[in-house]
């Protein structure tokens, strides 16, 4: 039976963004084939990018054990995305809930569906600080296969415009 452990990363820029990721954890504990194990504090961003003036976004990172298949976990949380991340207040109202696949134990992987690991987190303060949070001595494989160390990646985030919530 595949047991994996996996990272999941959160976010949302719209609505109540505490209350829409506090949702999704609890959405996550409910899948039969999930266990939560760490769930990282919330961190406020400003956006960077696309769309740079948008509302600010609250991110934080769960770990989980799982026995779903990584594209299992995807469709969970595409599911999870889409009961919990309308806004309540209107019919089809913007989505602002973005959950992610940033680690399924040490698989390396990309096809039309899903890249592993996620392919911009070591860019993400975001990503790499609530992660430190959680898991410190944090290592793992990139696309080329070569072992990235979380304390040697994070100063490359550093400077980056983060606050823990
Ligand atoms: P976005 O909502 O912008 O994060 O994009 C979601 C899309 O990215 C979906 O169609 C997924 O199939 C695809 N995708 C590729 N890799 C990943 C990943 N590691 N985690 C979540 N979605 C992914």
């Amino acid at each position: 039976m595949t047991r994996a452990i996996a990272y999941i990363g959160l976010g949302a820029n719209l609505g109540d963004t505490v209350r829409t990721l506090n949702e999704a954890v609890h959405a996550l504990t409910k899948v039969p084939q999930i266990t939560v194990q760490q769930v990282s504090s919330m961190y406020g961003s400003a956006p960077v990018g696309e769309g740079a003036d948008g509302p600010n976004y609250t991110n934080s990172v769960v770990m989980i054990d799982t026995q779903l298949s990584a594209h299992q976990l995807l469709d969970a949380l595409q599911r999870i995305e889409l009961d919990h991340g309308r806004e309540r207040s209107h019919r089809n109202a913007p989505r602002t809930l973005d959950l992610d696949v940033l680690l399924y134990d040490d698989a390396v992987f990309h096809d039309e569906r899903l890249t592993v690991p996620h392919p911009r987190m070591l860019e993400r303060a975001f990503v790499l600080l609530p992660l430190y949070e959680i898991s410190p001595h944090l290592t793992w494989l990139d696309a080329k296969g070569q072992k990235i160390i979380l304390t040697d990646a994070l100063p490359q985030v550093i400077g980056q415009d983060i606050v823990m919530l």
